[in-house]
């Protein structure tokens, strides 16, 4: 894949990067590999004082780089400005909170004394998706860098621009070198880095594909791992919801970022004694959504990603369909000249449709009307994947029993599945493991070293 921004909005190349050559990206390592002798040894004052200043340029300079976002991956830019705030405020989280984290926790033995100490393990590979070009990098760089450790990013390659803005914050913030590189390079390449025995741990965000292949080579290097990977979330409503709010959530949380989510909700579940009058109203409210330039204001719902993920979305649809799928709104790319896909709803869908097993990565929602409450659970779970999913009622402990039914790594009640810095993100089966964000998400590159305290003659 060419490294490029192509503006999404109207398919045209906008500027072509040279990939980082193989003497770079050596130089680069061993750079990282000098830097965290030195990173290791800072205090966290340090570390927090970076962190703030990142956060704090990224806010000075979000209209620019909210613009950078909405060009290279067709973002609504209200969208982009949000996420811009958002990854500022992970960077501050962690710079206030890090420290608290990795107190060291004192354990009580029934002999002496013994405690946890928390160390950075080295230089860490992240890889990361288009779908957030800044929140997904700022999951992985700040506690990282909190730690100790030093982080070294192989960003999507239809984002390079947010890619080097990010690199260049962090130099400008004053962070030494190889405390934070960029690496313009292919997803094999990345592959074959993580081999490298200098890079200590890998961290990757996207596809199935890209997570198993980055994994194969940690399992076969012996190094820790953690992959966020797709999803297919379960949107829940029972008969007493609030429909109309479950309604308006339902479209959040399927068309936000174009539907182009890990934890969008993907399968619409509706009992069936609300599940006519949910479908009307959602109908409705999807087919008003205005279609247009992501830069402008008033758009609601903008172009893909890219013109192949657009191809391949409006394929998926057509082979459910084909397989007996009903389209109930929508179905069709839009004749405009980016990677523009009709805002759709499906129905009748069934195993062995690609819209029942597969991740649908765009405005597509599959909605699905079952008997009662244990048919949704029942629906919910048949999927490999298990990463988030929501359950709307107006009786909360009904909620959560519905919740602890449901296999994924995060459950919302009343609530499409969502991020804030201080709430775990991460999924079970087939969407990963490992979690970022809140205090799990310091907790996953670190030497949990065991420190134990005894007499002489202490026997045990
Ligand atoms: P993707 O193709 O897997 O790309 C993600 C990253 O992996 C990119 O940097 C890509 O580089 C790289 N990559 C591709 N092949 C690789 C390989 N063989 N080895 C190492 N790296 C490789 O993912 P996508 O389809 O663009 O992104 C969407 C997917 O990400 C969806 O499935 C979505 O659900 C998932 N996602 C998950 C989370 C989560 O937290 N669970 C969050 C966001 C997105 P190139 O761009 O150069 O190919």
């Amino acid at each position: 894949m060419a490294i490029q921004t192509k503006n999404p909005s109207n398919n045209q190349v906008i500027k072509t990067f040279a990939e980082t050559t193989p003497d770079a990206v050596e130089a680069a390592v061993a750079s990282a590999e000098q830097a965290f002798v030195l990173w290791r040894k800072t205090d966290y004052a340090t570390r927090a004082n970076l962190l703030h200043m990142v956060a704090m340029m990224m806010r000075e300079r979000k209209e620019e780089l909210a613009t950078i976002i909405t060009l290279e991956m067709g973002k609504l830019i209200a969208e982009s400005r949000g996420e811009i705030d958002l990854s500022a405020d992970i960077f501050d989280y962690y710079a206030i909170n890090g420290e608290n984290f990795l107190d060291d926790k004192v354990l009580e033995p029934k002999v002496g004394e013994a405690f946890i100490r928390h160390s950075p393990i080295g230089v860490l590979l992240g890889v990361e998706p288009w779908n957030f070009p800044f929140y997904q990098v700022a999951r992985f760089a700040a506690p990282n860098i909190m730690i100790g450790n030093v982080v070294m990013v192989k960003h999507a390659s239809n984002v390079p621009q947010c890619a080097i803005a990010i690199e260049q914050i962090f130099k400008t913030a004053g962070a030494q070198e190889g405390v934070y590189t960029n690496l313009l390079i292919s997803g094999a390449r990345a592959s074959e880095l993580a081999a490298d025995e200098r890079i200590k741990g890998v961290s990757l965000t996207g596809s199935e594909a890209a997570g198993s292949s980055i994994a194969a080579v940690a399992g076969k290097y012996l190094k820790k791992s953690v992959l966020e990977l797709g999803g297919n979330d379960a949107f829940i409503v029972l008969e007493d919801a609030d429909v109309d709010q479950a309604v308006d959530w339902a479209i959040v949380g399927r068309m936000n970022n174009t539907g182009q989510c890990c934890v969008a909700a993907k399968r619409i579940i509706v009992v069936e004694a609300v599940a006519d009058e949910f479908l009307t109203k959602f109908k409705h409210k999807i087919a008003d959504l205005k279609v247009g330039d992501p830069m402008d204001a008033e758009t609601q719902l903008g172009p893909l990603s890219s013109e192949e993920a657009a191809v391949n979305l409006a394929d998926q649809v057509a082979r459910s369909v084909k397989a007996g799928a009903t389209v109930i709104l929508g179905g069709s790319r839009i004749n405009f000249p980016g990677a523009f896909m009709e805002a759709t709803i499906l129905t009748d869908l069934k195993p062995g449709m690609a819209a029942y097993d597969e991740e649908l990565f765009g405005p597509v929602a599959s909605f699905y009307r079952v008997k009662d409450e244990q048919a949704a659970i029942v629906l919910a779970n048949d999927s490999p994947f298990g990463l988030g999913g929501s359950v709307f009622t107006n009786d909360i402990e009904r909620g959560k029993r519905v919740a602890d039914q449901i296999d994924t790594g995060m459950v919302f009640i009343n609530h499409p599945t969502w991020t804030t810095p201080d709430l775990p993100f991460g999924g079970t089966k087939r969407s990963g493991y490992g979690r970022e964000l809140s205090s799990l998400g310091i907790d996953e590159f670190v030497n949990k070293k065991l420190i134990r305290v005894s007499a002489l003659t202490d026997v045990f």
